[in-house]
């Protein structure tokens, strides 16, 4: 007997890596950070509307595997993603990411989607819609320290909200800063390749650090910052793992996404509990204050937060429709009768 065939709503769209290439290139790079980080103000501003826990991770000496639930009533999503700094040295990347998103009303999924790529892309659009807000006004140059698989993406999201036009790159891997100059030859940025943290800081406005080492590193000491600047810090993200020198916190603005979470995995454990921090979409939604002057240190302490995996995966819903960039996956059970689902396996035979 033939297999019988899964109705149309049964079939989920599947986003594979080779998909969400081709449809970075169909919409271009730069349209679809500035689509993605568009998303993700509107869904920050409705931010009291999303249920909210900090994200559930399992460690492991070597890294962390994560899930990173949330649903604004009629949609739920979930993200799956791993850090593991010494992936690399194997061949592996430190971060790799799946995700998905559910209609509320029935609980079947409605997309599957890679999110390694998609995680770079809503990680930069996150940082620079940060940037927009709380960075110096007329910001044109970033220092990007840590030029790991994160940093042309951040890059070239600053360029695209932010409207920067150098980036001064630094890795203690000089061969990661070859690579991203390599990768950043064409985008129109000048790329500036810099020996030390120090030298990748001077003149730059916008600070990013993107590191991955598990463990309190300082890539910035305290007598490096000076007064004025934005700080963007991303690669401290777990317990144990920050990139601050603790002396720079008490001299910045601290801006987070979700402080039950941040408070766990961000620059901040390194401080009292009850130090103060502003959410970050209270800015957006006028409720708090950003910037106020232009010797104010401001720090995004930027953990990645579920929310920003839901605006992008539904972004990316969104921009499937009508194009080729899915394969619909035949991952629900879907019985003619809904309650005979051992008949549809028996039939199978
Ligand atoms: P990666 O391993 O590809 O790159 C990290 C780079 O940091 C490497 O090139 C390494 O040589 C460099 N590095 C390590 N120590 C350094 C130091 N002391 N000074 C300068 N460079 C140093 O990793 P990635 O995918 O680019 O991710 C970077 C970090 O960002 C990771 O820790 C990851 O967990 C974190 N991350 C955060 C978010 C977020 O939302 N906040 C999202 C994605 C990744």
């Amino acid at each position: 007997m033939s297999n019988p065939t899964p109705s149309a709503k049964a079939f989920v769209p599947f986003v594979s890596v080779d998909h969400m290439m081709k449809l970075i290139h169909h919409i271009g790079i730069a349209p679809m950070l500035r689509g993605i980080c568009d998303r993700i103000e509107d869904d920050f501003r409705r931010w009291p509307l999303f249920d909210k826990t900090p994200r559930v991770a399992s460690h492991s000496d070597v890294g962390v595997i994560e899930l990173m639930p949330t649903s604004d009533g009629d949609v739920y999503g979930f993200k799956y993603v791993n850090g593991h700094p010494d992936n690399t040295k194997d061949g592996l990347q430190t971060v790799t990411a799946f995700g998905l998103l559910s209609d509320v009303a029935s609980g079947y999924p409605v997309l599957f989607s890679e999110m390694t790529i998609l995680t770079a892309l809503r990680t930069a659009a996150t940082s620079a819609l940060a940037a927009r807000v709380l960075a110096p006004e007329g910001s044109t140059v970033m220092a990007m320290i840590g030029n790991g698989a994160q940093s042309e993406f951040q890059s070239l999201a600053m360029q695209a909200i932010v409207g920067i036009s150098e980036v001064r790159l630094f890795d203690i891997d000089p061969a990661a800063t070859e690579k991203a100059a390599r990768n950043l030859v064409s985008s129109g940025l000048k790329i500036t390749q810099c020996s030390s943290a120090e030298e990748a800081i001077l003149g730059a406005q916008i600070i990013t650090t993107c590191t991955a080492d598990k463990q309190y590193a300082t890539i910035l000491t305290d007598n490096m910052v000076g007064a004025g600047v934005h700080i963007n810090a991303i690669g401290g993200d777990c317990p144990g793992k920050t990139e601050l020198a603790p002396a720079i916190l008490h001299r910045a603005d601290i801006f987070v996404e979700y402080p039950e979470q941040t408070r766990i995995e961000g620059e901040i454990q390194q401080l009292d509990a009850d130090h103060p921090v502003t959410e970050f979409w209270e800015v957006l939604t006028g409720t708090a204050k950003g910037r106020t002057n232009e010797k104010q240190i401001t720090l995004f302490d930027s953990v990645g937060f579920a929310i920003e995996d839901f605006s992008a995966l539904c972004y990316v819903r969104d921009a499937i429709k009508g194009t080729d960039f899915f394969t619909p996956l035949d991952m629900l059970a879907d019985p003619d009768d809904p309650r005979d689902l051992f008949g549809m396996v028996a039939r199978a035979k």
